[in-house]
């Protein structure tokens, strides 16, 4: 087929996503024309090539009917991958000043869908800018990353404002946040993840898919929020269990969470748990059998 013949052929709603991503020149350009070095102390290692920001996009779903937060714009890659997957609205926030001009280039081609603010995405209440149904996807500095995970994780109220997250991750940190009990990635993140959400690594990427390349693998993982915890338990006491637990991970039960209960071994049984088990053997119903145990006392 004519290439033009082809284009034809086009539905027009992806008819509009080619023209448009077209007429926005190459990121490295964007790049160079803002002066954007990345710098180190703002974890600044960018995506450049659009055919993986936009299946990052992608990973995080239909993205037609919600409200899209991206926490790290940068010179604005994920951010056009979740303008053409149809992203509803897009909140970008990025604490670099330095990259807003290009991300009004990139706003001024999709009227109405981008605002991009610049701020500290752990000041920021995402509230006061977006609708509900709320997706969030970031590729954030690896630091910033793990306690914006946490903060999102452990809302005052469930189900939380965001329906999923969609977050890189240095490939040890996801690896955390999926495993299973038993291997040596079970712990504190495991659980606080898994307890609410599913949560799945989608895709892993070598240094070399970065400028500058960091010295990590990294992976993207896509979490989404269950309406109900999977089993019963109050939060701020499982909270308080499982850091106490994995605070001191080689440790027995009863002899890491003795400062819980002056009757911590018969808390233990009572919850069908051994006291001579170590945290990384219990699963997460068991924390929630526990957590149960310790407040019902
Ligand atoms: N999303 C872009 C990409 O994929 O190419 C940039 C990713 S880069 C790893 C992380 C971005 O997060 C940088 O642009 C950095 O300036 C920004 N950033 C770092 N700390 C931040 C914070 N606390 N709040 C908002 N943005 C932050």
């Amino acid at each position: 087929m004519h290439p033009v013949d082809r284009l034809l052929h086009l539905p027009f709603a992806r008819l509009r996503t080619v023209s448009t991503i077209d007429s926005l020149p190459p990121l490295r350009e964007v790049i160079n024309a803002h002066g954007l070095r990345a710098r180190k102390t703002l974890g600044q290692n960018f995506l450049l090539d659009l055919n993986l920001t936009a299946k990052i996009a992608r990973a995080a779903g239909d993205l037609r009917s919600s409200d899209v937060l991206e926490i790290g714009p940068g010179p604005g890659g994920l951010t056009r991958g979740l303008l053409a997957e149809g992203a509803r609205r897009v909140l970008a926030v990025e604490k670099d000043a330095r990259c807003l001009p290009a991300l009004a280039e990139i706003a001024a081609v999709w009227p109405g869908r981008l605002q991009a603010i610049n701020a500290d995405a752990l000041a920021l209440d995402p509230l006061e800018h977006l609708t509900p149904p709320i997706r969030i996807v970031a590729n954030l500095p690896y630091n910033v990353g793990t306690e914006l995970l946490v903060r999102w994780l452990t809302p005052p109220e469930w189900p939380p404002v965001w329906d999923s997250l969609t977050l890189m991750f240095q490939k040890e940190v996801a690896e955390r946040i999926v495993a299973a009990p038993g291997s040596k990635a079970y712990g504190r993140l495991a659980i606080l993840s898994q307890w609410r959400c599913d949560a799945r690594i989608v895709m892993e990427l070598p240094p070399e898919a970065f400028t500058p390349p960091p010295k990590i693998r990294s992976a993207v993982v896509h979490l989404t929020a269950r309406p109900e915890p999977r089993f019963a338990a109050d939060p701020k006491t499982l909270e308080h269990i499982v850091a106490a637990a994995f605070n001191q991970r080689r440790k027995m039960l009863r002899a890491a969470l003795k400062g819980l209960s002056p009757d911590i071994v018969a808390v233990l049984e009572r919850a069908g748990l051994r006291p001579t088990a170590r945290a990384e053997e219990i699963s997460i119903k068991g924390f929630c059998a526990l957590a149960r145990e310790l407040v019902a006392r």
